[in-house]
C-alpha cells in the first residue's frame, strides 16, 4: 500500500488511500479529508511520500500517517488526552486531535523550536480554534521524558525511532492506553511497536516494519549546522 495513493488533492489522496484498504473503518479517514495536508508541506503534499520539512525532519508519508491513526483509533476517542512525540509539521497532532474532539487533547513535543513554530503556523492556517481552546497544545521539549505535566495519556504516538521503548512513556501512559512507536533493532531495522497498558502492565507486539528519523538529542540532529 505504500506510495500507490497519491493524489492531486487532499481529498483524491485521502480517497486513494481508503481504496488501497488503508482504512478499517471511517474515524482516522474522516480526520485525514478535515485536514489538508497541504498546510503542513508546500512539496508535493498529496503524493503518499514522506517530504523534508527543515532541521533533518521530514512530514511522514500519509500510509504512515494512516496506520498509526488506525492503530490508535479505539484510544483517540471523545475526551481522550493524547501525546504525540516528534510533532514535526503538526499534521499528525491535528488529525490526533480531530478525533479526540473538542473535550480531549492532543499536547504536540517537539524538540527542534524552528519546528515548533512552524508547526504553530501551519496549524494556526486552518484550525485555530483548537490552539485556543487548548485542544492542541505544542511544546518545546525533548520527547524522550515525555510530557509529565499533562499524563496520563489514552493514546501515545512516537514519530521517531528510538533504540528502546524511553521508560518515562510508558510510565506516562493510561492504564488502557496505548502507544505506537518505531523502535531500532539491533541489526539497524526498525519496527513499529504497539504497546498497551492493560491492568498496569506493558504488552507489547511488532505490528510491521519502518523507517523513521531517529529520535534523538537536538544537538546530534541539527548542531553540526550551525
Ligand atoms: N510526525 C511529524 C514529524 C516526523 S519527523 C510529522 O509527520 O510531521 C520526527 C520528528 O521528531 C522531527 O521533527 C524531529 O525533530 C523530532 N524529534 C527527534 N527527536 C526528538 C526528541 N528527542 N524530542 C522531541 N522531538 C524529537
Amino acid at each position: 500500500m505504500a506510495w500507490r495513493s497519491s493524489g492531486s488533492s487532499n481529498a483524491e489522496l485521502v480517497e486513494n488511500l481508503r481504496k488501497n484498504g488503508v482504512f478499517s473503518n471511517q474515524r482516522a479517514y474522516d480526520a485525514m479529508k478535515a485536514v489538508d495536508r497541504g498546510d503542513f508541506t508546500s512539496r508535493d503534499p498529496y503524493e503518499d511520500a514522506p517530504q523534508r520539512i527543515g532541521y533533518n525532519a521530514t512530514i511522514s508519508a500519509p500510509h504512515m500517517h494512516a496506520a498509526a491513526l488506525e492503530y490508535l483509533q479505539n484510544h483517540l476517542v471523545a475526551g481522550a488526552n493524547a501525546l504525540d512525540v516528534g510533532s514535526g509539521s503538526g499534521y499528525l497532532t491535528v488529525c490526533m486531535a480531530m478525533m479526540v474532539g473538542q473535550t480531549g487533547t492532543v499536547v504536540g513535543i517537539e524538540h527542534m523550536s524552528e519546528l515548533v513554530e512552524l508547526s504553530t503556523k501551519n496549524i494556526k492556517k486552518h484550525h485555530s480554534e483548537m490552539i485556543e481552546n487548548g485542544n492542541v497544545v505544542m511544546i518545546d521539549g525533548d520527547g524522550r521524558q515525555g510530557y509529565a505535566e499533562k499524563a496520563p495519556y489514552n493514546a501515545i504516538h512516537v514519530g521517531a525511532a528510538a533504540a528502546g521503548v524511553p521508560k518515562a512513556l510508558t510510565d506516562q501512559l493510561a492504564d488502557g492506553g496505548r502507544m505506537m512507536i518505531p523502535v531500532e533493532q539491533e541489526d539497524g531495522n526498525q519496527v513499529f511497536m504497539q504497546i498497551d497498558k492493560i491492568n498496569g502492565k506493558i504488552h507489547e507486539k511488532i505490528v510491521e516494519h519502518v523507517i523513521y528519523v531517529p529520535l534523538t538529542s537536538r544537538d546530534k540532529q541539527w548542531s553540526h549546522h550551525h
